[in-house]
Formats: C-alpha cells, sequence, structure tokens
C-alpha cells in the first residue's frame, strides 16, 4: 500500500563502515551485511490506535540503521507490515461501533503523517495483511501438506515439536518456562485442548460469527499472526534478508514463531540478525495502549512541538535500552535543537577549512548504532567548530536532523 513522503538524504563524501549491530540471538555485536545488499524487515502497526513515542523510537531504530547501511555504500531494500486484520483492532472497532476497515484505514492515515513529520525513512514495502491473504493461505496450506501444521477443530496450527534447523527458543534466548509465559501474555492459547504442544502457535483461524473471513484452501478463515511477517518478508525480501526488527516485547512468540514458520516453509535461515529495540515507559509503566499511559505523536505534534526535537528527545537514549519518557526529555531537545539550529545558521569566516562532523557520526554510528553518542559528538563539535555544509549534511543524512 502506500507508505508516506521520503525525506531526502544528502549524499556524503565517501562511504562510512558496515555497522556492527547487536543481535538478539547470539546477544553478541554482529557485523551486517559483510558484503553486498542489507535488506530490513520491521515488524508494523496494528493500526487501531495512533502512534506513541515506543512505537517512534522502534521505527526510528529502524531509520537508523537504514541511514547507515545507505552511507555505507550498501543497496538496501525494506519492508514492513501493517496487522490491519487482528483481535485488538477488531475489539476496538466493535467498541466504538465502527468498521474495521474504515478504523484501519484511519489508523494508517495517522501513522503515514506522524512518520513523515519525524521523518522517518518509509520502508520500501509496507504490505497490508489484507493485501496479501492469498498468499498467506498458500503457506498455511503448504505447511498442512508437509506435515508441519494440523488442525484443531477448523483452526489451523503450526507444529512446534517438529525437529527444524534449531529447536524453538533459541532465536530468542528463553527457556521453555519463559516461553509458555510469554505466549500466554502475546496472543497465545497454551490452555486449547487438541493441540500437540502448548506452545503451537495459530496459523489460519476458521471464520467466527461476527468476524471477518477470506475463501481460502484452508477453509474461510483469516491469518493467525506470526504467519503474516514470514510471508510478507520472505515475498518481500527473500530469506535469509538481512535484519529482522522489532521490540523487544515481540522476540517471543511472535519473532521466533516467524523464523520457524519460515524454516517450514523451505528457507535455510529467516534472517541473518535480529534486532530487538528496548521499551519506552511512561509514569513507572511501559507505554502500552493495554494500560492506556501513551504519548502520543500526534498530541506531541498538534502542541506545536517541534518533529525535530521528537527525534532529537528519542535519539538522546540508546535503541536497545528500556527508558522512560518525561516532560524533562522534550526540554532537553528543545535545548539542544535550538543550539544545533543557531549554529548552522552562522556561517564560517573561512569556507575553505575541512574540519566536519562526519567522521565522529560514522565512528559512533556503526558501533550498534550510538546515537547518545553522536547526540554528544555534534554537541562538542557545535561548541568548538564553525557550521560547515559536510556536517550539516551528515547530521541530515545520518540523524535525519535538517539544520538548514
Ligand atoms: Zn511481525
Amino acid at each position: 500500500m502506500r507508505t508516506w513522503e521520503r525525506a531526502a538524504t544528502p549524499r556524503l563524501p565517501g562511504t562510512g563502515p558496515h555497522p556492527a549491530l547487536h543481535d538478539a540471538k547470539t546477544d553478541a555485536p554482529l557485523v551486517v551485511p559483510t558484503d553486498g545488499d542489507a535488506s530490513l524487515y520491521t515488524c508494523g502497526i496494528t493500526p487501531y490506535d495512533a502512534t506513541h513515542i515506543g512505537h517512534a523510537a522502534t521505527y526510528l531504530a529502524s531509520d537508523t540503521l537504514t541511514r547507515v547501511w545507505l552511507d555505507a555504500g550498501l543497496d538496501v531494500r525494506t519492508a514492513m507490515n501493517s496487522t490491519d486484520v487482528d483481535d485488538p483492532l477488531l475489539e476496538r472497532a466493535t467498541r466504538d461501533g465502527v468498521d474495521w476497515r474504515a478504523l484501519a484505514e484511519r489508523e494508517q492515515e495517522v501513522f503515514r503523517a506522524d512518520m513523515a513529520a519525524l521523518r522517518i525513512l518509509p520502508p520500501d514495502s509496507w504490505i497490508a495483511v489484507t493485501e496479501r491473504i492469498d498468499a498467506i493461505a498458500a503457506a498455511v496450506a503448504a505447511m498442512l501438506d508437509s506435515g508441519d501444521a494440523y488442525l484443531v477443530d477448523a483452526d489451523v496450527y503450526f507444529d512446534t515439536t517438529r525437529e527444524r534447523a534449531y529447536p524453538l527458543g533459541f532465536g530468542s534466548r528463553t527457556d521453555r518456562a519463559t516461553m509458555l509465559h510469554l505466549a500466554r501474555e502475546h496472543g497465545g492459547d497454551p490452555d486449547r485442548a487438541g493441540k500437540r504442544d502448548p506452545l503451537d502457535p495459530l496459523l489460519w483461524r476458521a471464520e467466527r460469527p461476527g468476524e471477518p473471513a477470506w475463501e481460502s484452501p484452508v477453509g474461510r478463515g483469516r491469518p493467525g499472526w506470526h504467519v503474516e511477517c514470514t510471508v510478507i518478508a520472505m515475498a518481500e525480501l527473500g530469506a535469509p534478508f538481512t535484519v529482522a526488527a522489532g521490540g523487544i516485547d515481540l522476540r517471543f512468540p511472535h519473532q521466533e514463531m516467524q523464523a520457524h514458520h519460515a524454516l517450514a516453509l523451505g528457507a535455510s535461515l529467516f534472517s541473518v540478525a535480529r534486532a530487538n529495540a528496548g521499551l519506552v515507559a511512561y509514569q513507572g509503566e511501559k507505554m502500552s495502549k493495554s494500560l492506556g499511559n501513551l504519548v502520543k505523536v500526534r498530541v506531541l505534534l498538534d502542541a506545536g512541538v517541534r518533529p525535530a526535537a521528537i527525534r532529537l528527545a528519542l535519539l538522546a537514549h540508546h535503541w536497545r535500552s528500556d527508558w522512560e519518557w518525561t516532560d524533562d526529555d522534550l526540554a532537553v531537545a528543545n535545548e539542544r535543537l535550538d543550539r544545533w539550529t543557531a549554529w548552522a545558521q552562522v556561517l564560517p569566516d573561512d569556507p575553505s577549512h575541512e574540519d566536519s562532523v562526519l567522521e565522529w557520526l560514522r565512528y559512533t554510528l556503526h558501533h550498534d548504532l550510538d546515537t547518545p553518542a553522536a547526540l554528544q559528538a555534534v554537541d562538542a563539535f557545535v561548541g568548538r567548530a564553525p557550521a560547515d555544509d559536510v556536517s550539516i549534511d551528515a547530521i541530515d543524512a545520518l540523524l535525519g536532523v535538517r539544520l538548514r
């Protein structure tokens, strides 16, 4: 479907290094890619409530990785889904008495506007699940054929007990007790009778009264949550692609099941690395729709907060750290943006000077996208050197903040 306007990224002199990214699968830094092309799949929104700061932080991490890859001279391809048919969306539509499609449309439009305002680079493909029902159903049918899936009544489940290239839990570094706990917390149904293993996730949900459903070779119904990302990522990027990204709360069951579905569908590996962004709290609790403690990007923008200040407030925290949003974050970011903007407006007396902040940005960002260190590098540079074109462009291309 339509994405949003892509912010221009200035060309910088030379190329930066390939980044060493923290890989959640091995809990260690990994240089990705080692050569050639780079591809990134980011788990998208369920469009029923406008973008909050936690979402923005996750998509900003993917944006930063994309910017660093582009600066390294790589051919970059990115994809993302939108879970535009799922239980939370349907529940919200019922609660508010609106059509679920209209709700998804509306919230996807808010998301587009928020992402464009924050200058988050759009994915090359943004695919709604309802655009890929046939492909998902075909994948589910293939897993039934191969014995990787089975029926419970008319619902299709994935068989996690089958031996595959690596065991369940390996890629999310979780033991069985943790997996059971997380499955229960994140949309699984470990207690359903008739399953081969409590951890087996739903691949296809047979039609229920009042719920949307599509005709398919596996019966009338709709896709389960994880398989949509497997099918969309493999169709758009192939497998293995370079990095699978999402919030740390997606590591199990969502990302783990995606990867296991891919093995069942014949891939040798789903993604080379897995990137998990930290969670943002507010007022002492993880920001979440269910708790209602959301700081929405739209509300901040409507209150007149500059998008670049929101960006700087987020970039001041490392993408993997869990942190808590406070008013102070915005105050610090506003002050920093004022200082940088004032600096950028003063043209240097000597236009031939060659000092720039570019190499410092490349150095800090290639090390696991260390944006807090990158901001400090710019702070130090702004304090001692005149504004030069290369630095202005580097701050734009790598941090997404345009100062002139
Ligand atoms: Zn996903």
